[in-house]
């Protein structure tokens, strides 16, 4: 029931919005009808995609034994920050942090890999036949400048519970081939192995070796970065940054057996499989957690590469979780690429599936259309009405807008006569058919449709 007060609005004006405040609608008790800046409602044409794509993201992962999991979209602060944040000073505005007295801070999650991970020790997964294989598909809550939307959809991948670099494998492998069948072309990878904590540190160590006499020559935030976390020496893009190290010895020197080992069986197994990769040394830094294989995914389109995901063995978080966690590989792919794709190449008919509209005129003929509904539903033709309508140019209009195949009409004579008027949509052709014929005449129309 309506409020009193409450003045309803054009939704078409709520939708333009975007973020400008000077449009914003108040009802006249100055109430924002206005969504949170920077997000939108799905509805229509647009969620009906959405379901589109869930079910083709399911068919594709439950082929590769990932089970759907779905995760609250508020967990822990301590939990998310602990695994994503490389260093405590930074930017902490991008996340929304939710208090409530007496209880601990609380994160709409930003990404969906902390949850999974939570779930697995909070529903003793480890004592299921390892790996345990999920993903997740559903919003996740960022602010950063430069993004259109704060909420906006991801697909979470994880596999924990096994070390073996086959993970890795079929992590991209199954990213791949779903990938595919959104209908993306020239899909590649970039790899590296970010090494163990033995490899890591014997590299560290070398590192600061390397610009001991070259550190003033070095940016501050580079000078800053060999004091602690020294990996980000690595992203500073300053061409006098870039050009010192381009003299440190290579990391995969350093790589230690375990780590040799682990990586060369990876690329063996992307080589066997035909599958599209590059070794980027440069590559790194998604979390700081992340450990050994490290990979980004990509595709092309209109002779430019996107990038659309990325996926790392993450060991050492899972050893920070709990004792008995040790291994765990997991994937983000960005959703709102996926989406586009799907609008923008998928045939009308994997969207909208053969329907029809049925109008009805007088009282006899709403009657029987109650009964024809229902015969329909069970035979699953979709049959859009409004029974609540009377006037035949208006139910007519309808039909039209809500673009179905055909038009069925019932009138008093067509009650009487035990038939009904169909008319294609496309052509306008029309034909009278007795309503024991109808079903087996639609289910025809279906066919020819699809
Ligand atoms: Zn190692
Ligand atoms: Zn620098």
């Amino acid at each position: 029931m309506a409020k009193k007060g409450i003045r309803f609005v054009d939704i078409k004006d709520k939708l333009n919005h975007k973020t400008d405040s000077k449009k914003n609608i108040k009802t006249n008790k100055n109430i924002a009808l206005n969504t949170v800046n920077k997000t939108k409602d799905i509805f229509g044409h647009n969620l009906k995609l959405w379901e589109l794509l869930s079910n083709k993201i399911e068919k594709v992962l439950d082929f590769y034994q990932y089970e759907q999991i779905e995760t609250p979209i508020v967990e822990y602060a301590e939990l998310v920050l602990g695994g994503l944040l490389k260093d405590e000073s930074e930017n902490k505005k991008q996340f929304f942090l939710v208090e409530k007295a007496g209880e601990k801070s609380m994160i709409l999650r930003p990404e969906l890999l902390s949850g999974m991970i939570r779930s697995y020790f909070e529903n003793k997964m480890q004592n299921k036949t390892q790996p345990v294989k999920m993903y997740s598909l559903g919003r996740v809550f960022l602010d950063k400048p430069e993004n259109v939307f704060s909420q906006y959809y991801q697909l979470g991948l994880e596999s924990i519970g096994d070390s073996s670099p086959i993970i890795e494998v079929e992590t991209m492998l199954a990213i791949k081939r779903l990938l595919e069948s959104f209908g993306f072309e020239h899909i590649s990878f970039e790899v590296n192995n970010l090494g163990c904590e033995t490899c890591q540190e014997a590299y560290i160590k070398e590192v600061k070796k390397f610009f001991k006499e070259k550190k003033t020559k070095l940016c501050s935030k580079c000078k800053k970065a060999l004091q602690g976390n020294v990996w980000d020496v690595f992203n500073c893009k300053e061409e006098k940054c870039k050009a010192l190290r381009s003299g440190l010895p290579a990391f995969d020197d350093f790589w230690c057996s375990n780590c040799k080992k682990h990586f060369s069986i990876i690329v063996e197994y992307l080589d066997f499989l035909k599958m599209n990769y590059e070794i980027n040394t440069q590559l790194r830094g998604f979390s700081k957690f992340e450990d050994k294989f490290v990979f980004t995914v990509h595709y092309v389109e209109k002779d430019k590469k996107h990038n659309i995901g990325f996926g790392f063995r993450h060991d050492n978080l899972m050893k920070t979780i709990s004792m008995n966690g040790k291994y765990g590989v997991g994937a983000s792919i960005d959703v709102n690429s996926l989406f586009k794709s799907l609008r923008n190449h998928k045939n009308k008919k994997e969207i909208e599936p053969f329907s029809v509209f049925l109008v009805q005129i007088g009282d006899m003929a709403k009657k029987k259309a109650f009964e024809l509904v229902e015969e329909l539903r069970k035979e699953n033709i979709i049959v859009k009405t409004n029974l609540s309508k009377d006037s035949l140019r208006n139910q007519i209009a309808m039909a039209e807008k809500s673009k179905v195949d055909c038009i069925l009409v019932i009138g008093q004579e067509e009650v009487m006569r035990g038939e009904v008027i169909i008319r294609d949509f496309q052509s306008g052709l029309q034909e009278s058919v007795s309503f024991a014929k109808l079903i087996a005449n639609l289910a025809k129309r279906k066919k020819q449709a699809n």
